[in-house]
This record gives C-alpha cells, sequence and structure tokens, in this order.
C-alpha cells in the first residue's frame, strides 16, 4: 500500500514539475534572444534536480540548508531579471484557444477585417504588406515601426495604407487580434533564385516568413495582385473568398485547430 502511495506521488510530482517547465519555456519562446535564457533556464532546472537528488541520497544537510535559501533567492532575482519576458509571457497565455473561447474575442474575425481589407485595397491598387504573428516573436519589428496596439478594423487597415498615409510606407504586424504596428521594416529575402522582377515589398514578405513561421499577405500597388507568403515561399491568392479560406487555413491551422475546425475554410 505503502509503494502504491510512493508511486502515486512520484507521478504527480513529475507532471507538476514536467507541467511548470513546460509552461516555463512556451513563456520564454515569446521572448527575443531566448535561446541563451532557455539555455540558462535548463542548465538552472538540471542542476536544481541533481542537487536535490544528492541531498536525498546522501542527506547533505549542510547543503540542503543552502539549498533551501538560495533557490528562492534565486527565483526572485530570475523574476525580477526576467520581468519584460514574464509579462509578455503572461499575455500569451491569453492566446490559448481555451482562453480565448471564454473571453470571446475571435481569430475568424480578425481574418474577416484583413480579407475584407486586402480585397479592397487590390480594387484599389494600393500596395500593402500585413504580417500575422505566429508562434516567433515579431517585436523586434514592432518594435522598429509604430506601435499603434489597436482593435482590427478593416477601415484601419485600408487607412494605413492610402498613399498620402504616414503609415503606409513598411508594413504592418498583426498579433493576436490587435494591429500590433504600422510601418515596420522586414529584412529583404537575398534568395538569388528570386525573379528580378521582384519588388521590396514581396521580397520583404518573403524575407520575413524565411526568419519566422509568420504569414505576410502582399497586395501588389503595380497589378493589385495578392499573394501569401509562408515559410519563404509566395503563393498568388485568386479572389477575397479564396485569400479568406487560404488565410484561415495557414494562420489558424497549427495555431488555433480549435476554432479552425469550428468555422472550417470555405472550399474553392
Ligand atoms: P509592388 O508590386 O506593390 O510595386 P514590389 O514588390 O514591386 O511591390 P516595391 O515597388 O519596391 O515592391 O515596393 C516598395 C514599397 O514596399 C515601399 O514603399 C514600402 O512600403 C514597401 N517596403 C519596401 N521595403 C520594405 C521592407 N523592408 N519592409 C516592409 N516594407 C517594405
Ligand atoms: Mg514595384
Amino acid at each position: 500500500m505503502g509503494t502504491l502511495r510512493d508511486i502515486l506521488a512520484a507521478g504527480i510530482e513529475i507532471a507538476v514539475l514536467w507541467f511548470a517547465i513546460y509552461v516555463l519555456l512556451r513563456f520564454v519562446r515569446a521572448t527575443r534572444g531566448s535561446g541563451f535564457v532557455r539555455g540558462l533556464l535548463i542548465l538552472f532546472v538540471f542542476f536544481a534536480v541533481v542537487l536535490r537528488l544528492a541531498i536525498e541520497l546522501f542527506g547533505l544537510q549542510r547543503l540542503e540548508f543552502v539549498y533551501g535559501g538560495s533557490l528562492s533567492t534565486l527565483v526572485i532575482v530570475a523574476a525580477i531579471l526576467f520581468q519584460p519576458e514574464l509579462r509578455r509571457g503572461i499575455a500569451r497565455l491569453g492566446e490559448h484557444p481555451l482562453v480565448q473561447r471564454f473571453s470571446g474575442s475571435s481569430p475568424t474575425e480578425t481574418v474577416g477585417e484583413v480579407g475584407r481589407a486586402v480585397a479592397w485595397l487590390s480594387q484599389n491598387r494600393l500596395g500593402a504588406l500585413l504580417a500575422f504573428e505566429r508562434e516567433d516573436s515579431l517585436e523586434t519589428y514592432v518594435e522598429g515601426g509604430v506601435v499603434l496596439d489597436a482593435r482590427v478594423d478593416r477601415l484601419l487597415l485600408e487607412s494605413i495604407f492610402q498613399r498620402t498615409s504616414p503609415l503606409h510606407d513598411g508594413a504592418v504586424v498583426l498579433r493576436r487580434e490587435r494591429v500590433a504596428a504600422a510601418a515596420c521594416l522586414f529584412p529583404l529575402s537575398d534568395n538569388p533564385e528570386l525573379s528580378k522582377s521582384l519588388g521590396t515589398r514581396h521580397r520583404a514578405a518573403l524575407g520575413l516568413t524565411e526568419e519566422t513561421d509568420a504569414v505576410a499577405v502582399v497586395v501588389s500597388e503595380e497589378s493589385g495582385a495578392i499573394s501569401l507568403a509562408v515559410r519563404g515561399k509566395l503563393e498568388p491568392v485568386e479572389g477575397a473568398r479564396d485569400l479568406e479560406g487560404e488565410l484561415r487555413r495557414a494562420i489558424l491551422g497549427r495555431r488555433r485547430r480549435v476554432e479552425a475546425r469550428v468555422v472550417p475554410a470555405p472550399v474553392s
């Protein structure tokens, strides 16, 4: 009976630890320079576990005293040092499909607004570039642009890309259900296989999607053509209906499988 309890207790401990580490790593993913922070975190957890095991196995009481004291201090120091990352991580929790089901914000509405704005921009031959942030943070590009943090609205997006708008040069970054920033500059793709006729707007869409998992939509000022860039590949999109479906597939497919299933993409 005792052993069963021990096994159960160990199981619960492992599950709680696993969950805590998983949540921490997800937090860290949202940050810049995450490789370094993640490495540090893994090292820290590794040493904490090894030390704890050594203390338990060999009954190292003096070490346990130091360990108990320094662990809590270290956690507080880490929380202060990584405060911006923590805040961003907590904000990201709200992005989880389960949380969103209760909070009422809908990614499909965002895709609808963007789709209608893009169709209008294309009809009116206004050049545009919009990127949807997914798992990889686009914070660097948001910071380089004009931060808006506005509700997604087709009229706002259409206004931004008017030729006389001070924000029309550069790209819009969409983060969760918000317009994070406008006039952002993305890295240009230097893929030598690209056609020479491809201008900087299209190269910026490709450059960004080569470096991150973002999805970019481009409206050509010259032809009104709409294209979608995913993972460094540019695909033409035929009509506005098609665009909404393709956007939904590209953006909601992996990140928000729950919503994608509720509202299936139209069959074209
Ligand atoms: P279009 O078909 O609309 O002419 P294009 O691919 O030929 O597109 P350009 O004609 O070079 O591209 O488009 C220039 C516009 O692209 C700029 O006015 C600017 O708004 C945008 N742009 C250029 N470089 C970047 C960049 N690095 N990041 C974001 N946007 C950019
Ligand atoms: Mg051009």
